[in-house]
């Protein structure tokens, strides 16, 4: 295993159980490495997350809430949902970068029971959504006008709370037609790949995003003084120059 970038750091592992990192680690193949090391870590452990009110800007806090209504659209594809929650109203916004969160954002229908972590800012108020669980799924239900059941054209409205009726053939019926619209949506966990890692996912997803610690171990390349002098950003440079040079002259 060679880095591709001139990074000092040759890779990361990260794993559950302490003792498994070095042996894991002694199982890859790598250039030679000067030094390692093991740090427990809170990623996406949601550790900055409170849990309780009140609501107070630039933090971040987990709410629960009911959606309702449907996600507006903003310039520029950010998303806007309204959500009862137990802080009271409350509006969440989930931006353009993330697609594949803001899809989720878009699925949501009145009646949806959702969890949504989240910065507040303060001026508009909104909750600057990083993560979503959907937790319950509204059924979607269509109402239609019935159709005529002799000739099968849609039938009208005679007026508010009045049957309905076909002009051509004055049959009557009283009942409007109720269609369940399949979700687009699962329930579960929605966040921005962004936040998370792909060589991580794994992990998260074993901790069920929220619960940890777990711990993840670094080994350095021996080719940088990155360790040995005290770290500016003047000795990071120039060990990363080196190493762009090295891998442009072509030497391993
Ligand atoms: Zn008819």
């Amino acid at each position: 295993m060679i880095p591709a970038t001139p990074c000092p750091v040759l890779y990361g592992l990260r794993g559950d159980v302490m003792d498994d990192l070095p042996v894991a680690a002694a199982a890859l193949e790598t250039e030679d490495r000067d030094r390692w090391a093991i740090f427990l870590t809170n990623q996406g452990t949601d550790d900055h997350i409170l849990t309780g009110g009140p609501l107070v800007p630039s933090r971040s806090y987990v709410v629960k809430g009911t959606v309702k209504n449907r996600a507006r659209r903003l310039k520029g594809g950010h998303l806007l949902l309204d959500l009862d929650t137990e802080y009271g109203p409350l509006t969440c916004a989930a931006y353009e970068p993330s697609k594949g969160f803001r899809n989720a954002f878009q699925n949501l229908i009145p009646g949806d029971g959702v969890v949504v972590l989240g910065e507040i800012r303060d001026e508009p108020r909104v909750l600057n959504s990083e993560k979503l669980h959907v937790t319950f799924l509204a059924e979607d239900i269509e109402i239609s006008n019935p159709d005529c059941p002799v000739c099968g054209r849609k039938m009208k409205s005679a007026g508010k709370g009045q049957a309905y009726r076909c002009k051509r053939c004055r049959t009557k019926a009283s009942k409007t037609i109720e269609t369940t619209i399949p979700r687009k949506l699962e329930a579960g966990w929605y966040e921005p790949p962004r936040l998370l890692p792909q060589a991580s996912v794994e992990t998260a997803e074993a901790h069920g995003r929220c619960s940890g610690p777990y711990t993840s171990i670094v080994e350095y390349d021996n080719r940088h003084n990155y360790i040995r002098y005290p770290c500016t950003s003047e000795t990071r440079e120039t060990s990363w120059r080196k190493r762009s040079y090295s891998a442009r002259s072509g030497r391993p």
